[in-house]
């Protein structure tokens, strides 16, 4: 059952965050800044709640407009997270995958333009 597959996944990439988090000041974030718990919560969630759109707003406002971006996109593939996933995901494809149903092309083309808007 997707959803349940799908839940079961966001808590063990909290762990994951847990984890890889000690790589970093701070422990919320990833080499390049990638918020990975962020973005596979919000993809869940999707999945969970049944509404895409909502969802998408939500993760715009909570990954995409506070302070630095943490989208997949800013995934270099260096593998760090995966090497800390004691459960061997393959986090790098999953993100790309998460990345095209959190950002369609209008989100990604107005998510720089609303960031500019506010930080005026
Ligand atoms: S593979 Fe991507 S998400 Fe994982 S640690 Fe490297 S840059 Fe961050």
């Amino acid at each position: 059952m997707i959803i349940h597959r799908q839940f079961r996944m966001r808590l063990q990439f909290l762990r994951i965050a847990g984890r890889a988090g000690k790589l970093v000041p701070g422990g919320e974030t990833f080499p390049q800044g990638v918020d990975i718990p962020g973005n596979f919560y919000h993809w869940n969630l999707m999945y969970i709640e049944g509404k895409k759109n909502p969802v998408r707003f939500e993760f715009a406002r909570n990954v995409g407009l506070q302070g630095k971006t943490g989208f997949a996109s800013q995934c270099i593939g260096c593998g760090k997270c995966e090497q800390h996933c004691p459960q061997h995901i393959q986090i790098r494809e999953m993100l790309k995958k998460a990345d095209k149903e959190l950002r369609p092309l209008p989100y990604r083309i107005a998510m720089p333009v609303v960031r500019k808007v506010l930080s005026r």
